[in-house]
């Protein structure tokens, strides 16, 4: 039943108890009396009528008295009825209203009559209302959750792209050319199915653009759709995941059916994983919800014709827990890698968003772009928006570099604090602390450089260090892994120096930097003592949520090792950021209080700082020598994502 259909049932509902509740109204509020019918001739006679009517179908008079007379007053109602048959109120009521002057009648009897019987009008009002309740709760939490699709549960809940809205073509989109370069014979298909029917080629029925989120992946769809110009029909995984078992497979079953309604069209699939997920894992044995979900896409995707012109895209950043079935020729078995963009690509999509956004002429996109590596194109549209805000909200006509510095600190590390106050001691303590980053990661040759300092509170952290890789990285080396750590470390190792106590300031730092040794150990196997080995296997289990869970494979012998082997790296580490630290004590004493002067130092002033110079043009005290730190060793690598700006916050507590 569709919307309007329920509507109006509700209507023709509300309409009858209306009605119902009106006759009632009318016949419980005038009471009758009942008198004998020696009573009525007494009455008549007496001239107390006024009029009186036959009922056929009940053998009854019913009758009204004049208005104020005794009768009347002393029935306290002027409504009387009174039984007797149709001859004798014929032969003798009728001859004696005549004689009184009585207005008399005969009613025939009505079919409505009895239906709208009291007690029938009451029976209806009991079964009507609540359903009328029902249909107006159904209503409105299907209402409520989003969809305009009434009490239909199982209708697909896709929504079609609006045909008025502009759309979207490759030009919007930069940083993945070759997932556009693969998605152009797509688009050629889905314009010119003939030509590929002609030579006999078959396209793919599925292709699944695989990479993390915010990069790009139903941007890239929209854009498919509308390069081609064929309706979009856009729908995530969790869409189809329902309470209710076999809703989700005839959401399934309807959204093809409106596809191939409006073919040639384009079907995206967001969040694949949340129905694609390898079967038998679900609670409840083979038959879970999520799995006739999952029967049914794949019966759906086998029974178009590969030429029918519907082409499915799907997005995932899980293609690892994908049902092996749904990559299986014929389904999803063509896969295109979205990843995040790298300094090209992220200057390619700043350009694409401050394109009709005034700009100053300080700004530098390249810089900007280099400024930010590992930002998805999600995060880079949102440093440029955020940047239109702050001069927006500082009155500038135009937006200019600073704005754009800001904004990526924002979305890095969430907005300025300044309301937060921060005594004398504190601050001291936290400028001590970031300067032990920044020291550390300044000295070290496998470190990257320091762009940011700042001991202004920012979303969690109460200061921060930004250090960014001076260009895109996929591998990382042993040494920049112990580098990082010994970064991290420095904050911790700058107070115990300097105050001969340590705060909780560190807990996030000595967490993500004992992480990371861990993993050095145990993922890359780039440990010494145990050698290229992998120990456990980590994998995220299925019904917590995110939360990973270990496989242990190894004895409590080793267990013990890795603890010590940890242990001993990250001891290692600590010292060798102590060392730099005492090294250059009298340097850091001077940067520190040019710090709490100035509340943030960026890497131009921090370089000029540490090599002596003044902030004021002046030349310093003579610069310390700078010791190369690095390990002998030199470390086997691994693949890594490319990494975001190292941040090294003072948390809060
Ligand atoms: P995903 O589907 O991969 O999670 P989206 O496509 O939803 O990411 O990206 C979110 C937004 O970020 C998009 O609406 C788009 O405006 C922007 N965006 C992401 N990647 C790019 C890109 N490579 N080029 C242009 N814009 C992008």
């Amino acid at each position: 039943m569709n919307m309007q259909a329920s509507r109006t049932l509700q209507f023709l509902l509300l309409i009858g108890i209306l009605f119902a509740i009106l006759l009632m109204v009318q016949n419980f509020t005038q009471p009758r009396t009942q008198i004998t019918i020696s009573e009525l001739e007494q009455n008549i006679r007496d001239g107390e009528v006024e009029k009186l009517t036959f009922l056929k179908s009940a053998n009854e008079i019913q009758g009204r008295y004049r208005k104020d007379s005794a009768a009347a007053r002393a029935k306290k109602t002027e409504s009387f009825t009174a039984i007797t048959d149709q001859d004798y109120y014929n032969n003798v009521i009728i001859p004696l209203a005549r004689t009184a002057d009585v207005d008399f009648g005969m009613q025939n009897p009505s079919p409505w009559a009895s239906i709208f019987s009291p007690t029938v009008l009451l029976l209806i009002l009991c079964i009507a209302a609540p359903v009328l309740i029902l249909f107006w709760m159904i209503n409105r939490q299907v209402q409520n959750s989003g969809s305009n699709q009434a009490i239909n549960f199982g209708k697909s809940r896709a929504r079609l792209a609006a045909d008025g809205k502009r759309r979207i073509t490759f030009a919007d989109v930069s940083g993945v050319e070759e997932a556009v370069e693969e998605l152009r014979e797509v688009v050629d298909f889905l314009r010119e199915p003939r030509k590929y029917e002609a030579l006999g080629a078959e396209i793919p029925k599925g292709v699944l653009l695989v990479g993390p989120p915010g990069c790009g992946k139903t941007h890239l769809a929209k854009a498919v759709a509308g390069e081609a110009n064929v309706p979009f029909f856009y729908i995530s995984g969790s869409d189809f995941v329902e309470m209710f078992v076999g809703v989700g497979a005839s959401r399934v079953r309807d959204l093809f059916d409106q596809a191939k309604r409006r073919a040639p069209c384009l079907v995206f699939i967001d969040e694949l994983d949340a129905v694609g997920r390898h079967r038998g894992t679900g609670i409840g044995g083979t038959h879970d919800e999520r799995e006739q979900t999952l029967n049914q896409m794949l019966v759906e995707m086998d029974g178009f014709e590969p030429n029918s012109g519907i082409i499915v895209l799907a997005a995932t950043n899980r293609p690892d827990v994908l049902d092996p079935a749904l990559l299986r020729p014929g389904r999803f078995d063509r896969r295109i890698v979205v990843d995040s963009p790298d300094l090209n690509g992220r200057k390619g999509i700043l350009q694409i968003y401050v394109k009709n956004k005034p700009l100053a002429n300080d700004v530098d996109l390249e810089d900007i772009a280099q400024r930010t590596p590992g930002f998805s194109g999600a995060d880079l549209k949102n440093v440029v928006n955020e940047a239109a805000l702050l001069a927006a909200r500082t009155g500038a006509s135009k937006i200019n570099g600073g704005h754009f510095f800001e904004a990526v600190d924002r979305v890095v590390a969430g907005p300025e604090r300044k309301s937060r106050i921060i005594n004398e001691k504190e601050r001291l303590v936290i400028a001590y602390h970031e300067l032990g980053h920044a020291i550390v990661g300044h000295q070290l040759d496998h470190s990257d450089p320091v762009h940011k300092i700042s001991i202004l509170p920012r979303g969690q952290a109460l200061g921060y260090t930004l250090q960014f890789p001076a260009e895109d990285r996929f591998l990382v080396s042993k040494n920049q892994i112990l580098d990082r750590v010994s970064v991290l470390l420095g904050g911790r190792a700058a107070e115990e120096l300097v105050f001969g106590e340590v705060t909780t300031g560190a807990s996030n730092d000595l967490q993500r930097s004992t992480q990371m040794v861990r993993d050095l150990i145990t993922k890359y196997g780039m440990s010494e003592a145990l050698g290229p080995i992998q120990f456990g296997n980590q994998h995220e289990n299925p019904f917590l949520g995110r939360s990973v869970m270990e496989d242990r494979n190894y004895s409590d012998e080793i267990a013990y090792k890795i603890d010590e082997e940890v242990k001993k790296i990250v001891t290692e580490c600590y010292q060798r950021a102590k060392e730099v630290l005492t090294r250059l004590r009298g340097r850091m004493d001077e940067i520190a209080q040019v710090l709490i002067k100035k509340e943030h130092l960026n890497k131009d002033e921090f370089d000029a700082l540490m090599r002596g110079e003044s902030l004021d043009g002046g030349a310093g005290p003579e610069p310390s020598e700078p010791g190369s730190m690095a390990p002998a060793t030199t470390g086997t690598v691994t693949p890594q994502p490319p990494a975001k700006p190292t941040i090294s916050p003072a948390p809060a507590g």
